[in-house]
């Protein structure tokens, strides 16, 4: 790929993904125009506003975890890097992950790799999971794995705003606009055609549209598995109080994490309902009778009661070979770079892929976090990349 920090630059999408690539490239040194073309500055339907905003560093492949130990390092330093106003409410309480008697050998491995690979994760057997947290009944649980550093959640709102600002300030121009479709030259994408007709050249285009990033690739003739899948959160108040409650997710397929003085929770629709939700942003309040509450109740007995205060829903950009993101360069259009594909872990990442993407453009590959186990190559392949740990 040739490079240039004078190079042309336009990004579709402003979100979490897009305003890191573009504040990196600037961190980076680049010095041409990047442009970030974003339909919707309120952002309401976007991923990263809708989020449960928590961060693991219990992956089953060493990229993702060094991409949360950037995020975790860059969330613990947030004022020093973006400035004393920067705060994005780094709660680092940890991140229980409950297993079954049958996951035990897989969960002690997976722990052992996760910490020579620099996490901090201990494994707990049912005894002293009932000891360390209260309330969470041990039946038919095997193993807890917990990660007390490096693990926990923020506030994606704050973390979008604080480095869009940042971009902005670097003289990042965001253009309120729709991208409709993309023109090609050669081997490379020359200009990226907003829906009023004007149309952007480039030397580079970053593809992080989110959820939209299938459709947007389509255009291109290019099939980029990535599709919508609507995901609900349940925002809810219980008497039940457990100080350092961390993110908890259950063997059962639930989770539920401390929301100021309230919880938020949620649970994947099983699979025979969970279509491609296709603009569908209405919370599925059925999970919630059906089986976030009841599987909550069993886990946390003391959680029985509990007072719905709000639901929302929002859509997961599912890559459907094997739920990890798209990063880097697609292999014929060499200037098109996707930063997308994320699948419910794309906030704590946008930090590492922020990073990347500058690296590849001023670079010509990665330096900090060798990002190729992401590359477009498996998708042109079909060669998943194998990750235990996606929900
Ligand atoms: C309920 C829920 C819970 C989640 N929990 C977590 C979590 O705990 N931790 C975590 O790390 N991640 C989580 N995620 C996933 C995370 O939110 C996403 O991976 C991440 O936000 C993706 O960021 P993005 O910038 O790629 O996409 P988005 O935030 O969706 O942004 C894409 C942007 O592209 C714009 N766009 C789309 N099409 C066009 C176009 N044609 N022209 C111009 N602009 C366009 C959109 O308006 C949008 O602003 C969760 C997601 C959901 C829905």
């Amino acid at each position: 790929m040739s490079t240039s920090h004078s190079a042309r630059v336009v990004i579709v999408g402003g979100a979490i993904m897009g305003s890191f690539c573009a504040w990196a490239l600037r961190q980076a040194g680049h010095t041409g125009p990047i442009t970030v073309v974003e339909k919707d500055p309120t952002y309401q339907w976007s991923s990263t506003a809708l989020s449960a905003a928590s961060i693991r560093t219990q992956f089953g492949t060493p990229t993702n975890i060094a991409m949360s130990l950037y995020a975790a390092q860059m969330f613990r330093e947030i004022r020093e890097v973006f400035g004393d106003d920067a705060d994005i409410g780094f709660r680092e309480k940890g991140y229980l992950i409950l297993g079954g008697p049958g996951d035990v050998d897989a969960r002690v491995a997976a722990a052992a790799m996760q910490r020579s690979h620099g996490a901090e994760i201990e494994v707990l057997g049912p005894e002293e999971l009932q000891s360390r947290f209260p309330g969470i009944s041990v039946e038919g649980i095997g193993v807890a794995t917990f990660g007390a550093r490096h693990e926990g959640w923020f506030d994606a709102w704050s973390l979008l705003s604080t480095v869009r600002r940042a971009a902005r300030q670097g003289g990042v121009e965001y253009v309120e606009a729709a991208v409709a479709s993309f023109e090609t030259r050669g081997a490379r994408v020359s200009s990226v055609t907003l829906a009023d007709g004007k149309q952007l050249p480039c030397d580079f285009c970053v593809l992080a549209a989110g959820a939209w990033s299938g459709r947007l690739a389509a255009g291109l003739g290019i099939a980029l598995p990535v599709v919508p899948k609507k995901r609900t959160v349940f925002c809810f108040k219980t008497p039940f109080k457990l100080a350092n409650f961390p993110m908890l997710f259950d063997a059962s397929g639930i989770w539920v994490r401390p929301e100021g003085d309230s919880y938020i929770g949620g649970i994947q629709p099983p699979p025979e309902q969970d279509f491609d939700a296709d603009g569908d942003f209405e919370p599925d309040h059925g999970l919630l009778e059906e089986w976030f509450w009841p599987l909550l109740a069993t886990r946390i007995p003391a959680m029985e009661e509990l007072r719905v205060q709000r639901a929302w829903a929002g859509h997961y950009e599912v890559n459907t070979l094997d739920h990890n993101g798209v990063v880097g360069a697609h292999d014929e259009l060499t200037n098109l770079i996707f930063a997308t594909g994320f699948s419910g872990h794309g906030v704590m990442h946008a930090p590492a892929v922020g990073r990347g993407v500058a690296e590849l453009i001023t670079a010509g590959g990665y330096r900090v976090i060798d990002m190729r186990p992401l590359g477009w190559e498996r998708i042109r392949t079909a060669t998943p990349l194998f990750e235990t740990i996606v929900y």
